[in-house]
This record gives structure tokens, sequence and C-alpha cells, in this order.
């Protein structure tokens, strides 16, 4: 999600771009008010203008019944609908809610029925809460609160379909921000829905917390069967990259060997085996090289997404790594004769020796990539620049 205000346009364009750009497939803004909803048209007209065409989903609370009817607009232009049906309104919940179902239901849209945690029906929580004081074997609150949870989301896909809404067009998610919860929320509900489920562990947090945390949630989850989409959200620091969290993503779904999207460097942590920061540098060197590549090469190399790069210290562990990468080099440690064996598909290449073993390692590996990943027919050579590729210094 950009953290943009929906009405400045300009802002919100310019932020879902690199959103997208890094690989997001689906790109929330939020939707809160007149001025909003009359923006939306113009921010998804602004990024089709552009050729940026990641679906535009708008995020309504409280008031999407009213804008949804008073910007048709809105409406037509959003690729989807959230709504959070612990926001709807406290006396008029069920029809606020069915009138958003009615505007997605003539205008053709999917609803992602998101609960959160944070903000639960409360009129349903205290009915949960009202029946567990009459069980003989009391839940503990958190309990009766994960059930509401589910509940809530269930409750909802059932009267979105009673008021007409395709089966098809329900997404249902329960965002916790535990990642204990956020698991015990989704082994309720994965049983109870034949509905795609969005996972996600809300409010995560910043840095190393926020990526490990979410990635300890969803992989749980993921590695079950459980989830359909998922979203990563990170607090960006101040100025920071909010484009962090779609490649945190990716990772996730690559680590668990779902979805590839950027060549794998395998490297070790170094040790005392290890010469100096050479080797630190040339894993980084390569890494970026290859990201660097990949907006050119996905398009022209079908599969490279796949492939597997190691960049090891030494030779303890340096020419097996290798050799199980689908290319690989292992520079020399303290004490080892000073050459770096190259190894492709599991076999001895080459042998590299001087100060210009990155460069020449890039080399082989455009060279690998082109003969690999080049469709038939298809016979350019790699045309990738290898500047500003050489560490300082060995
Ligand atoms: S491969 Fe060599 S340099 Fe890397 S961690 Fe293992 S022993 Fe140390």
């Amino acid at each position: 999600m950009p953290n943009t205000d929906t009405v400045d346009v300009a802002a919100t364009v310019a932020q879902v771009t690199p959103l997208a750009d890094a690989g997001s497939e689906l790109v929330r803004v939020t939707v809160n008010n007149d001025a909003a909803a009359a923006a939306v048209p113009r921010i998804v007209g602004q990024l089709a203008d552009q050729g940026t065409t990641v679906p535009i989903i708008g995020d309504f609370h409280y008031n999407g019944h009213l804008l949804l009817t008073k910007c048709p607009g809105c409406a037509a232009a959003l690729a989807k609908y959230r709504i959070n049906p612990g926001n709807v309104g406290q006396k008029r919940r069920d029809e606020n809610f069915s009138t958003i179902i009615k505007v997605a239901i003539d205008q053709g849209k999917p609803v992602r029925i998101g609960v959160n945690w944070g903000s639960l029906d409360q009129n349903l929580l205290t009915q949960l809460m009202d029946e567990n004081a009459q069980r003989e074997e009391l839940l503990d609150a958190k309990e009766v609160r994960l059930n509401a949870t589910v509940e809530s989301a269930m409750r909802s896909a059932v009267l979105a379909e009673d008021v007409g809404l395709p089966h098809d067009r329900i997404v249902l998610s329960a965002k916790m921000s535990q990642v204990q919860d956020l698991i015990a929320v989704y082994r309720k509900l994965a049983p109870l829905s034949q509905y795609p489920l969005h996972l996600g562990l809300t409010e995560a947090g910043m840095g190393a917390k926020g990526i490990v945390a979410s990635t300890a949630g969803l992989a749980v989850l993921l590695q079950q069967g459980i989830g359909d989409t998922i979203r990563v959200s990170l607090t960006p620091a101040p100025g920071g990259d909010r484009a962090e969290e779609v490649g945190v993503a990716q990772q996730v779904l690559q680590a668990l060997e779902f979805r590839s999207f950027l060549p794998q460097v395998s490297a070790c942590p170094g040790c005392g085996r290890t010469t100096s920061t050479f080797f630190q540098e040339m894993a980084e060197a390569i890494q970026s090289y290859l990201k660097d590549q990949m907006s050119e090469w996905k398009i022209r190399y079908p599969g490279v997404e796949s492939m597997r790069v190691a960049v090891m210290g030494c030779v303890v562990n340096g020419p097996g790594e290798s050799k199980h990468a689908d290319i690989g080099i292992s520079l020399p440690g303290s004490a080892e004769e000073p050459k770096a064996p190259v190894y492709i598909d599991g076999k001895l290449s080459v042998t590299l020796k001087g100060s210009r073993i990155v460069g020449e390692f890039i080399e082989i590996l455009n060279g690998y990539v082109d003969r690999r990943y080049q469709p038939e027919g298809a016979s350019e050579g790699p045309e990738a620049s290898l500047s500003a590729l050489e560490p300082s210094s060995q």
C-alpha cells in the first residue's frame, strides 16, 4: 500500500509505480472520503497511461457504502474492494455491508472480506463472549477472540453470497499482529472456508523484526497449503523504501520453492579462512548484478529467475556448494592457492586467477545464461555491461 493521501494523484501514482516495478501483483489504496474516491479513476488512468497495469484495490472503512454508491467512477476503476466487516457500522452493519456487495455485483468486482484483530466486529465478539460464559468449560478470552475473527469472516461471506455476490468473487483474510495468533486463526479458518485466503501479519513492525515475524507466520501456513495471496506489512524507516516488503514477500515464496522471481545467490557467511572482504564484496556484486539484469532477463531468458548461483569463501564447502548450484565460484581462502574454480552444471569449467575474477565470472555467467535460457530460435549474444563490478581489492 502507498502511504500517500489518495487525493494526491501524482504522489500516489509515484508510489504505486515502484511497488509494481518491484513485482507487486496487487496494490491497495486508501479510499476514505469523497475526494479520495474521486481521485481513484485518475490514479488508475494515469497508471494505465504509463503502462502500469497492476490491479488497484480500494480499502474501505466506515463509509465504503456511501463512497462506492456516490462515486460510480471509483467503483468501476477499482479492481477489487476490501471491506473490513468490523468497520461498516454498528446499527446498520448488515445493511451497509450489503450496499457495498450490491455495488460489487453491479460492477462485476470481487471483494476481500478482510477481518482485522484490531477492529473486530464488537457486537459479534460480545455475543460469542456471552455464549462462552454459558459453557461448562470456558474458553479463554483469546480463544473466543480468535473464534470471533473466524466467525466474522465466514458470516460476512455467507451474507455476501446471500445478497448475490458469486462465490468465486470472494476472498477472505483474518490478519493478526502476533505470529502464533496468525497461525492459529488461519488453521481455524482454512477448513471452514472454500474461499481463497489472503495472508498477512498485520503491523509486523520494522526491519529484521518485521521481516522475521512475517516470514515465520507466512512460512508455517504456506507450507501447510494455507493461503493464496500474501502481504508483508513492514514499517519502513522514514524515507525508506516501501517496496522492500514486495522483495520480502517474493523471497518468502522463493525460499519455500513455490514461485521464483530472482536468481538466488548461495554464499557462505565467511569465517577465519576468508582472507579479506573481497569475498563479501564479490557476493554482493553478483547479487546486485543479477537483480539489475532481471528487468531485461525475465523477458529475454524465460526461466532464468530459477537459476542458482554460488559464491563461496574457500575450498572447504566451496566446490561442493558450487556443484549443487547451476553455476558457482569458490574463492581462495587464507593459505590456499590463489585460484578460484568455477563450476557449471556440477562440473569444473575453468579456474580463475588474478584481480579480474569478478568481471571474468560475470562474463562466464552471462554466457551461461545466454546458452541455457535463450529460447529456441533466438540467437543474440549477451550484452550486459560489466562496468563497476570489480570489488576494490582482494
Ligand atoms: S566455505 Fe570456507 S570461508 Fe565459507 S564459511 Fe565455510 S569454511 Fe569459512
